[in-house]
C-alpha cells in the first residue's frame, strides 16, 4: 500500500469483513495442510485436513497443555516439525510471567499486513501524520534469551522494535533514537526517549506506548524528573548518570544548549496542576494512541488527566499468538471501543462462556450467574457468535498453535459486513479465591468501576487497584490495594473513613453470589481496601520487570500472588478499611 493510499487498505478491509467465512475455511486448510504431518496434529488427524475431523478430534489447549511440545523445540531434542514453528519467541502475559510462544516468519508477515490495515483506519481519521510530524513512543525491549537448542527468543514488541524495517523508518517518524529503545536500563531509556521527546515537541503530532500503563508511566517519570531535564536542555549537556553509550551518543546528536526551550518547559511544568499537561508540552499532538481498554481501563482516568481533552485512542487488539482485531471508530470512548476481528489472521473459535454478559445503564458489564442463552457450550465460527453473548477465543494460527485458549473474555457488541465487533471483557483466569468461590478479573474489573464513583467526589481519582486472597487468619478475606491521586480542586482534602467503608461494601454488593453467600455464611470475612502510597503500582511494575516480564508489555495482575510483591504493597500501606457489613 503506497504511504497515503489508504484508501486501499480499507478497500481490502471491507472485502475481508464481507468474506469471513470463506477466508477463515481457507486459513484453515492452509494451516491443516501445512501442519499435518507434524506430530503433534498427527495424533488426533492422521494426516487429514477435514475441517469437522479437526474439530471433533483435536483438544481445545491452554498454555500448559501445549509446554511439553514447545519445550521439546526449545531443547532443541526434535526438529520443527513438533508443531510447526521455525523459531521461539517469548512474550509477557497478563500473568506477569513470560512463556514462550512460537512465531515464524509468517508472523512477520501477518503483522505487517495487520498495520497497513490498521493504519488506513487511522489515516481516515487522523490524516497521514507521517506526513506532517513523528511521533513520540515510548518503546523498550527485553533481553533476549537463548534456548537450550540456539533459538533466540524475544518479547513480539521486543521483536518489532529491533527489526530492521522498523530501525530504517525510525528517525524520520519517531522521537526516540534506536540506542534509547534498545537500551535495557529502563531509567536510562525512559529519560533519554522523553529528552529527546522534549527537545522534538514542535514536531510530535502523536503521542503513546503499547499499554496505557507505558504513558502513564512516562509522565510520571516526567514528574518526577523535568526540572533535570530542563537543566540538560539549558546547557546542552546530559546527566552524568546516563552512562549507556548508546544513549549518551543518541541524546548528544540531538541535544544543543537551548535555554530558550528549556524555560518555556520549566515554565508548563512548573504549574501546580498538571492536568493537561500534554496539550501544553506537545501542543500538536492528535491523539494518544495506546490499549486502553480491559485492565488498561483503571488508567484512562489518570490519562485523560493530563490529555487535556486530546483523545485516548485504544487502535487494536493482539497478543503474542497473533495481531487479530482493528478499532474501526478510533474517537470511541474507552468504555465503548470494539474491535473488528480481520478474518485473515489466525483461524478463531469461540467458546461462549456460562455467565451472560449484559449492558447496565451506566454501560457496565454484569455478570449474571446463568448459562448463555441456549446453555451451549460447543465452540462457534467467527461468523457464528450472536451479539450480547461473552466468548471466549481460541486461535489455530499457522505457527503451531491449535485450539489454543488466549485467556480472554470478548463480547459481541455487533457486526461489520460479516465480521463481529468485540469488547474485551477481561482474562478468563481466576483471579481471587479464599475459599470455594472463584472471582473472576472480570468479577473485578467491573466492582472496581462501581466501587471508584464514590471517590470522585472527594477529588480522588483511582490510580492502580489490585487484589489480594488473605487467609493468614479465619475465616480469609479479600484484600484491595488502591492507590488514589488527588485531582485539581481537592484542596487538600482527606480520604473519609466512611466513604472507605462504603467502597468496601460498594465492591462487595458488585461481587457475584457465591462471594455475597458466602459473606452471609461467615465463610468469608469483610473485605478490606489498603490505600498504599503514590509510586507504589510503579514500584511494583519495577518489580515484575526486574522478575522478566517486559515493559513495553507490562499489565498490572489484578491479582497477587507472590510474597515479594505482596511486600512491596503492604510495605507502603496509608491506610485500612474494612466493610462494615458484619454479614451480607
Ligand atoms: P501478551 O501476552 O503480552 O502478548 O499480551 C496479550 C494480552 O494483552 C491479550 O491476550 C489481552 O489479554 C491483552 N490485550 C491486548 N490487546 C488488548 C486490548 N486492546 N484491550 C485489552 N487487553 C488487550
Amino acid at each position: 500500500m503506497a504511504t497515503n493510499g489508504y484508501e486501499a487498505g480499507l478497500k481490502l478491509l471491507e472485502e475481508l469483513t464481507t468474506d469471513a467465512q470463506q477466508i477463515q475455511d481457507q486459513l484453515l486448510g492452509e494451516i491443516l495442510s501445512q501442519n499435518a504431518g507434524t506430530v503433534y496434529l498427527n495424533r488426533f488427524l492422521h494426516g487429514q485436513t477435514d475441517k469437522q475431523l479437526f474439530k471433533k478430534n483435536v483438544p481445545i489447549v491452554a498454555y500448559e497443555d501445549l509446554r511439553p511440545y514447545i519445550d521439546l523445540i526449545a531443547n532443541g531434542e526434535a526438529s520443527s516439525d513438533i508443531l510447526l514453528a521455525e523459531t521461539v519467541a517469548g512474550s509477557g502475559t497478563s500473568g506477569g510471567q513470560p512463556k514462550l510462544i512460537p512465531f515464524t516468519a509468517e508472523n512477520t508477515n501477518k503483522t505487517a499486513m495487520f498495520n497497513n490495515l490498521y493504519r488506513s483506519v487511522m489515516i481516515k481519521n487522523f490524516g497521514d501524520i507521517n506526513q506532517v510530524g513523528k511521533r513520540m513512543e515510548l518503546m523498550f525491549v527485553k533481553p533476549e534469551v537463548e534456548t537450550p537448542s540456539g533459538l533466540k527468543a524475544s518479547a513480539v514488541s521486543t521483536r518489532a522494535f529491533k527489526g530492521s524495517g522498523f530501525r530504517a523508518i525510525l528517525p524520520k517518524l519517531y522521537t526516540s533514537p534506536f540506542e534509547a529503545i534498545i537500551c535495557l536500563d529502563a531509567k536510562q531509556s525512559m529519560y533519554c526517549q522523553l529528552l529527546c521527546g522534549l527537545i522534538q515537541r514542535d514536531e510530535v503530532v502523536m503521542i503513546g506506548s503499547l499499554f496505557a500503563s507505558g504513558v502513564l508511566r512516562g509522565f510520571k517519570f516526567l514528574e518526577n524528573n523535568w526540572q533535570e531535564l530542563c537543566s540538560n536542555i539549558k546547557t546542552g549537556q546530559i546527566s552524568g548518570w546516563i552512562t549507556d553509550s548508546g544513549c549518551k551518543n543518541a541524546a548528544s546528536v540531538i541535544l544543543k544548549p537551548d535555554p530558550e526551550l528549556a524555560d518555556l518547559i520549566e515554565n508548563i511544568c512548573s504549574y501546580k496542576s498538571w492536568e493537561g499537561i500534554i496539550r501544553k508540552l506537545w501542543p500538536r499532538t492528535k491523539y494518544i494512541g495506546t490499549i486502553c481498554t480491559g485492565a488498561m481501563i483503571q488508567y484512562t482516568e489518570e490519562l485523560e488527566f493530563y490529555c487535556g481533552g486530546i483523545p485516548l485512542v485504544s487502535g487494536f487488539y493482539a497478543c503474542s499468538e497473533g495481531a487479530v482485531g482493528v478499532n474501526l471508530e478510533p474517537l470511541s470512548k474507552p468504555s465503548d471501543v470494539s474491535y473488528t476481528f480481520l478474518p485473515n489472521s489466525v483461524y478463531y473459535e469461540f467458546v461462549p462462556v456460562k455467565e451472560e454478559c449484559v449492558t447496565n445503564s451506566q454501560n457496565l458489564v454484569e455478570s449474571v450467574e446463568t448459562k448463555s442463552s441456549d446453555g451451549d457450550t460447543e465452540p462457534v465460527d467467527l461468523v457464528n457468535v450472536k451479539p450480547g453473548q461473552c466468548y471466549e477465543l481460541l486461535v489455530t494460527s499457522s505457527t503451531g498453535l491449535y485450539r489454543y485458549r488466549v485467556g480472554d473474555i470478548l463480547r459481541v457488541t455487533g457486526f461489520h459486513n460479516n465480521t463481529p465487533q468485540f469488547r474485551f471483557v477481561g482474562r478468563e483466569n481466576v483471579a481471587l479465591g479464599v475459599d470455594m468461590e472463584k472471582t473472576s478479573e472480570v468479577d473485578l474489573l467491573k466492582a472496581m468501576t462501581e466501587a471508584k464513583t464514590l471517590v470522585d467526589p472527594l477529588g480522588f481519582i483511582l490510580t492502580g487497584f489490585t487484589s489480594y486472597g488473605d487467609t493468614s487468619s479465619t475465616p480469609g478475606h479479600y484484600v484491595i490495594f488502591w492507590e488514589l491521586k488527588a485531582k485539581e480542586g481537592n484542596n487538600g482534602k482527606e480520604l473519609d473513613p466512611k466513604v472507605m467503608e462504603e467502597c468496601c461494601s460498594r465492591i462487595e454488593d458488585s461481587l457475584h453470589f457465591t462471594y455475597r453467600m458466602y459473606r452471609r455464611e461467615n465463610i468469608i470475612a469483610a473485605l478490606e481496601i489498603r490505600v498504599v502510597k503514590q509510586g507504589t503500582f510503579e514500584a511494583l511494575m519495577d518489580y515484575f520487570i526486574s522478575r522478566g516480564a517486559s515493559l513495553s508489555q507490562y499489565k498490572t495482575p489484578v491479582c497477587i500472588k507472590s510474597k515479594e510483591a505482596l511486600e512491596i504493597l503492604d510495605s507502603r500501606v496509608l491506610g485500612k478499611f474494612f466493610s462494615p457489613k458484619t454479614s451480607m
